[in-house]
């Protein structure tokens, strides 16, 4: 077993406790704190050990965080049972976990439990799997034909199975030869994934803006925690120069990890990773099955493997040894995770870095407000990257003003989009049309009585699937098949579908575009990253001519060969209004923009919409990303909103509505009185129900200086909610529904 090296073991704490001894165990389990216990006879255990202790009458594994509170008496106290034979959690992982719950207002234990997700990582490993190898035979060796068989083909080492599958025999035959002394038994130990990257390997090489950015990101190695913006438009290069800072935590012997939004979407980043560095690294997300999480948390604990690339969870494995943290997309909104704890994967990686004294680098071509705000007032350093690479040059980008291009009944493809997908298609070029909208129609309604079929446990409309031929609810996954009649005037066939979803713009595509090769895109129609890799490889073998997708298709891919981009309905994430309706669509068309004429043909992209005049449409069409910025910046900062004041949301729920309201009620009247603070509410949440749960919203605004979570704390205390009813707390909302 590796374990960290000596220089790194001498930031742990050294403080170690003895037999007889109180020490205090986090549990992963949303208790208010740590439990007291004693250490055992015979044990001897430090800060960051792995623990089984009794719990009530079960035995429960956690973490030795300190010496013990003495809440306990020492006659009451119960013993440790045994120590894991694991490395110790390093110190920046249990600050962090401290830091993240106190931050969110979340019990410890709950963020411990997000770090000791695999509890099977805990115990002894299986033992590696055993291989055969021919030996030299035994002159006694009674010799079959099925035996020279094995002999043969165990050559080369192979599992018992593969070796009598080979040669055409039972295990038993195998067995035999092995007693005999005619077969070798080794073992195999698994591979380790993350552990091979070779960071000697050269890259591409580099223009000048790129090595000089490069430069300035490998120096960052040498220092402290510093986090670092990587801004350049799409196609810059931009994943190519943090490789370079990647390569420089490696040949320091130091772990890196990656955080990208969509994982299981990242086929294309997994290959180029795989062709600077001669070996995948390792992925975590929630597809992975449970054997290889398993090896996965261990091999990261034990420090074998070396580069991580995960989702926002990824933050949370025990690296003893991190050197370097990526964040790209920074952007991305879907680094928040919006239940259980709730945290935003991009903010805690900074946490992560400062407290492990590390450099981080976030990326985007279009970088948050509040990461631009902290370059500007100087928290954060920023290398830019002004140009795509190779000459190409950024696509033209025009709006088609959708009051004067009308598209005819039925159908969302204005006739100068229909001809520039026509004209692309004639001149053998690809074309994509995005539409952030997944399934066949978003509403569906009786064309009788205007029934509208909705979800029963949400606030919100069921979405025909037409494909997968039901309809669903994209809040809490309820399907149902289509009604034949209206549950509510019992008419037959009378249900019309309201808009388009990506299925029903496929049907007009088909119709208008009959030659072409069309595929849609969106997270239900890819069955997991494999499929997404296939699309699109195909994509770039030429094999599609027309892509049609959602938000999945804006991440990063890099289509050589497409040169139209249409999106569908440029409004759509403007109408929700929220706080950050305008920055997100900003971001996201830009994005999807980006993915046109990224190589020798110049792009251009078409964005249909109502509004033409509004800020984003014309800051899409001029470029000006930094005067867009500027004037969102000011309207925040004249609103006191984030990132120039702080929000909290509280969110009440409960299956039963009287108590909700009687609740959200209770804590407006105890709502914290103070001139910086203002608490708006309690709303109604626009999901008012969600997953058959009553919701209700209130919101609290504070300066800056104000430490809003003693504020809330203080609040919460004051309350005793009745059982069923929730509150949940999410500091620095994303989301307001
Ligand atoms: P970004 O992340 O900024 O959108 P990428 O790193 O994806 O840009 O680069 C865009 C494309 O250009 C990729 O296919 C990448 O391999 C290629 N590329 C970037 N820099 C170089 C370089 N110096 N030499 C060769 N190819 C490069
Ligand atoms: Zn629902």
């Amino acid at each position: 077993m590796l374990f960290p090296t000596a220089n790194f073991q001498a930031q742990f704490s050294v403080v170690s406790f003895h037999p007889g001894d109180a020490v205090a165990v986090l549990l992963p389990l949303p208790l208010a704190g740590s439990y007291d216990y004693t250490v055992g006879p015979g044990q001897r255990l430090a800060a960051g050990d792995f623990v089984q202790v009794p719990l009530g009458r079960r035995q429960v594994c956690g973490v030795v965080w300190g010496e013990a509170s003495g809440a306990v008496a020492a006659e009451k106290r119960r013993s440790v049972d045994r120590a894991l034979d694991l490395p110790p959690l390093p110190l920046a992982s249990r600050k962090l976990v401290d830091w993240v719950a106190a931050y969110t207002l979340s019990p410890p234990g709950a963020v411990l439990r997000m770090v000791m997700s695999v509890p099977a990582a805990l115990e002894p490993m299986p033992p590696d799997p055993v291989a055969f190898v021919a030996a030299a035979p035994p002159p006694a060796l009674k010799m079959t034909e099925a035996r020279r068989r094995v002999l043969a083909a165990a050559r080369q080492p192979m599992p018992a199975a593969e070796l009598a599958r080979q040669a055409g025999v039972g295990t038993s035959v195998i067995k035999g030869l092995a007693d005999a002394g005619a077969l070798h038994r080794i073992a195999r130990p698994r591979p380790v994934a993350g552990a091979l990257a070779d960071w000697r390997r050269a890259g591409f090489p580099l223009s000048d803006d790129q090595a000089a950015a490069a430069a300035g990101l490998r120096a960052k190695l040498a220092g402290d925690f510093s986090v670092t913006l990587l801004e350049g438009v799409t196609g810059s290069g931009k994943t190519e120069v943090y490789f370079e800072a990647v390569a420089e935590a490696l040949a320091q012997g130091r772990q890196v990890l990656v955080l990208l939004p969509e994982i299981a979407l990242s086929a294309q980043w997994l290959a180029r990773f795989e062709r600077r560095f001669g070996a995948p690294p390792l992925e975590w997300h929630s597809e992975l099955g449970q054997a290889s999480r398993r090896e996965a948390w261990r091999a990261v604990a034990e420090g074998r493997s070396r580069v991580v690339v995960g989702a926002r969870s990824a933050l949370f494995l025990p690296f003893p040894n991190l050197g370097l943290i990526i964040v790209d997309e920074e952007h991305d909104g879907s680094f928040k995770q919006e239940d259980g704890v709730i945290y935003h994967a991009r903010d805690m990686a900074v946490v992560r870095a400062r407290l492990g004294g590390l450099p981080i680098i976030l990326a985007s071509a279009t970088p948050s407000l509040e990461t631009q705000v902290n370059v500007e007032a100087g928290r954060y350093e920023r290398t830019h990257l002004p140009l795509r690479h190779g000459g190409a040059e950024m696509p033209d980008l025009a709006v088609i003003d959708m009051r004067r291009h009308a598209p005819p009944r039925q159908s969302w493809l204005s006739p100068p989009l229909v001809a520039a997908v026509e004209e692309a298609l004639a001149s053998g070029e690809q074309a994509m049309l995005f539409l952030n909208r997944r399934g066949y129609a978003p509403l569906t309604l009786c064309r009788g009585c205007g029934f509208r079929l909705q979800c029963p446990h949400c606030t919100a409309w069921l979405v025909e699937h037409r494909l997968a031929g039901r309809l669903q609810c994209h809040h809490c996954g309820y399907l149902s098949p289509k009604p034949s009649v209206c549950p509510q005037c019992q008419a037959e066939d009378s249900f019309a579908a309201c808009g388009p979803g990506v299925e029903r713009l496929a049907e007009e595509v088909a119709a208008k575009f009959p030659a072409a090769r069309t595929r849609i895109m969106a997270s239900d129609t890819l069955s997991g990253p494999r499929a997404a890799g296939e699309l699109i490889e195909s994509m770039e073998r030429r094999e599609i001519d027309l892509l049609i997708g959602t938000q999945v298709v804006a991440k990063g891919h890099h289509f050589p060969l497409l040169t139209l981009v249409g999106v569908v309905d440029a409004d759509l994430g403007l109408a929700g209004g929220d706080l950050r309706a305008a920055e997100r669509t900003f971001q996201l068309l830009s994005q999807v923009a980006g993915r046109a004429g990224r190589a020798a043909h110049k792009g251009r992209v078409l964005l249909q919409t109502y509004q033409p005049e509004d800020k984003v449409m014309r800051a899409l069409v001029s470029g000006d990303a930094e005067q867009f910025y500027r004037a969102e910046a000011e309207d925040r900062r004249a609103a006191g909103m984030p990132p120039f004041g702080k929000l909290v949301a509280l969110i009440v729920s409960g299956p039963d509505p009287g108590q909700v309201d009687r609740v959200a009620a209770q804590l407006a009247r105890l709502a914290p009185r103070d001139a910086e603070i203002e608490v708006l509410g309690p709303a109604p949440a626009p999901l008012a129900l969600l997953r058959g749960r009553h919701r209700k919203r209130l919101l609290l605004k504070a300066s800056r200086s104000i430490r809003v979570q003693g504020v809330v704390r203080q609040w919460l205390a004051q309350l005793h909610p009745p059982n069923g009813v929730r509150i949940q707390v999410d500091v620095d909302p994303y989301s307001f529904v």
